[in-house]
């Protein structure tokens, strides 16, 4: 016997199984046996493709026994085996698979202080569980494959395991576990009976433990509908993922034709942390006739239906099907069409029938749904559009409403459905830009996830309503404009010119604005081009985005532009700092103020001569002709007063 010293990664998850965890140890059993039925799948699976694999004796199995006076309990199977290298590489190094992502969630919840506990049901650790139970474990293996030599793997869970020749005759291994003092409970064959009903019931090959059939072994998705209940598709969902809690639906589909398959779909009802994990494997599990052949067919689905886990057995897929080969494969891509109307079918059925729960999908799927409105056309699209959700002005609460909700509150006059696109979640509500829409009662979609400008890219219109951005092109005028307001929009045209002049450098244009009621200037994007929305996005994923000029307006009613736009006209000069100030503050209204110095020395130079200007009126003197001060010629309340530059600073 040789002695390998265990990768880091093992020996830690060795320490904590074997020190740490208490409960919840039977699942040992399940990690086992699951081993030994992927052992018999892969073993099948070689078969179908060579004739020169050992052969099994008797019926392929999973067999469980009991030693009492040994203490011992082994697991066997047919299986596929091990050789020597793959002995040292896989029971002594972790695999890509599960065990690695337990690891570091492990660290993960180490490092927050938190209990690993909760992780096992959930994950399992592999072959590495068994030292939950056992202070010994014993592998003998005999590969499938010809030429290989019997191979004999042991250790006691510490730093290290021996590497020798082994005695097993017939191809599949054993597990053999030396029990510890206190998992003796194990030592009884009807405990293990208990614990392989509860976890592997849905283990497609037989399960014996000592010598007594203990599973049904029928393939579930194989069945009919109607013979199967509302907890046998639970539990094999929970077989199937992992996952702990119950699904939020599923569907299950056998279909004769061409191809004939049979599918069955699960959506989770909380988003598994994998998903957003970069390497997260994606995909259904594909059989032919109860072959697996592939883990993680990815083109079962489209990537926007990640979220889907699930099964499907089609006798017309070839067996030697690569990952690779699936996209150009036309029985793939035509299981992939008719799964994904299906899915989508299923969730428009959940959103009408039990809306709550539909509110629950959104909120963990929806922005990974809504990627699919650049994919697809036709009946798929009018699904998809069908299932979007928004947050809008009008929904209390973080209610959420579709499309058509909004489209059948238009308000009169109100030609398109409007938009504002904004990844600033907290202050998206509040933006200026929304002033004028909420007055006059029009609801407008906030669209506060990144993905949103792809949706508004492809979604040009929603069943003949155009859809508009606030942020962009010019509001006219309401056409009942009142006398007054038409009066402050024509004494400001000049001002407006002299702004276009002094600001040509930093923006594209200067305009009275339609948006606004209570803010004195706003920034909005220019039509056309990209949006500064996206440009933040994308800049925020390292893309070298150059900046495009924005429009700035102002609202020609608010009481500081009437007085600069009087100041203006009676040929005042030593307006330009207020006029930056209308600029600083439609971006500070935004959250972001690309020159936040210049603003504080701009908002410092002026408190200065407001300050000044204040003292020379407490002096009795005559003010500056400045138009800061108060009191300065016309009515208090046309007034540019001092709460402009605090209200704007909060804002
Ligand atoms: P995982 O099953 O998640 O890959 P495990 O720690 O359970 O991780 O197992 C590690 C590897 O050891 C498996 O991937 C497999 O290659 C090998 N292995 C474990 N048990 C068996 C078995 N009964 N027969 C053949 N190979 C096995």
């Amino acid at each position: 016997m040789e002695s390998h010293r265990f990768e880091a990664d093992v020996r830690q998850i060795l320490e904590l199984v074997t020190h740490s965890l208490y409960s919840e140890r039977e699942i040992f059993l399940r990690e086992l046996v699951s081993n030994a039925s992927d052992a018999l799948d892969r073993a099948r699976f070689e078969q179908l493709k060579r004739d020169d694999l050992r052969p099994v004796e008797g019926e392929p199995a999973i067999r469980v026994t009991v030693d009492e006076a040994a203490g011992t309990i082994t697991v066997s199977d047919d299986g596929i085996g091990l050789t020597r290298e793959e002995a040292v590489e896989h029971l002594g190094t972790i695999a890509e698979s599960g065990t690695r992502a337990f690891s570091e969630r492990l660290k993960e919840q180490a490092e927050g202080g938190g209990s690993a506990e909760g992780l096992i049901g959930r994950f399992g650790v592999g072959f590495y569980s068994a030292f939950m139970v056992a202070d010994r474990v014993v592998v003998e293996s005999l590969s499938a494959l010809p030429g290989t030599e019997p191979i004999r793997w042991e250790s006691d869970g510490g730093e290290s395991f021996q590497l020798g020749p082994g005695e097993r005759a017939h191809r599949g291994t054993d597990v053999v576990l030396h029990l510890r003092e206190d998992a003796r409970e194990f030592l009884d064959a009807d405990r293990l009976r208990e614990v392989i009903r509860k976890h592997s019931e849905f283990v497609t090959w037989p399960i014996f433990v000592d010598g007594e059939r203990v599973n049904t072994e029928q393939a579930l998705w194989a069945r009919n509908p109607a013979d199967l209940d509302e907890d046998a598709y639970k539990g094999f969902y929970r077989h199937l993922t992992g996952d702990w809690q119950d699904p939020l639906l599923w569907s299950h589909a056998r279909i004769e034709g061409t191809p004939t398959y049979d599918a069955l779909l699960y959506v989770p009802r909380k988003r598994p942390w994998e998903l957003d994990r970069l390497d997260f494997k994606v995909g259904l599990k594909l059989y032919q006739r109860r072959v697996k052949i592939l883990d993680h067919a990815n083109e079962l689905l489209p990537r926007w239906l990640r979220f889907v886990s699930g099964v499907v057995d089609s006798p017309d897929v070839e067996l030697n099907l690569s990952r690779e080969m699936l996209q150009n494969t036309p029985v793939i891509r035509k299981i992939k069409q008719q799964l994904t109307r299906r899915v989508l079918k299923r969730l428009r059925e959940l959103s009408i029938q039990a809306p709550d729960d539909y509110a629950l999908f959104w909120k963990e799927f929806g922005h990974i749904l809504k990627e699919g409105i650049t994919e697809v056309d036709g009946k798929d699209r009018d699904l998809l559009v069908g299932l979007l959700r928004f947050r809008t002005t009008r929904s209390a609460d973080g209610e959420l409403r579709s499309l058509a909700q909004v489209k059948s509150d238009l308000a009169e006059g109100q030609d398109a459905i409007w938009y504002l696109t904004s990844i600033d979640k907290e202050r998206i509500a509040e933006a200026p830009v929304l002033e004028a829409f909420k007055k006059k009662g029009w609801e407008v979609l906030l669209m506060d996830d990144p993905v949103d400008e792809w949706v508004v890219m492809h979604l040009p219109e929603y069943q003949d309503t155009p859809l508009r951005s606030v942020m962009r092109g010019e509001l006219p005028a309401p056409a009942d404009d009142d006398p007054v307001a038409a009066e402050a929009r024509k004494q400001a045209e000049p001002l407006v010119a002299w702004l276009r002049d002094l600001l040509k450098d930093v923006v594209a244009d200067v305009r009275t604005s339609g948006r606004l009621t209570e803010s004195p200037s706003v920034l909005v994007d220019q039509d056309g081009g990209m949006g500064s929305n996206m440009e933040r996005i994308l800049r925020a994923a390292n893309q070298e985005i150059p900046t495009s000029k924005r429009v700035l307006e102002v609202n020609p009613e608010h009481p500081m532009v009437r007085t600069l736009a009087r100041l203006n006209a009676e040929g005042h000069t030593g307006l330009e700092p207020f006029a930056r100030l209308l600029l600083d503050h439609a971006a500070i209204a935004e959250g972001r103020l690309d020159d936040p110095k210049g603003f504080a020395s701009r908002l410092q130079a002026l408190m200065e001569r407001a300050a000044a200007a204040l003292a020379g009126q407490d002096e009795g003197g005559a003010p500056e002709p400045d138009p800061s001060a108060e009191g300065d010629g016309g009515a208090s309340a046309e007034t540019p007063d001092a709460e402009d530059g605090p209200r704007a600073e909060e804002a």
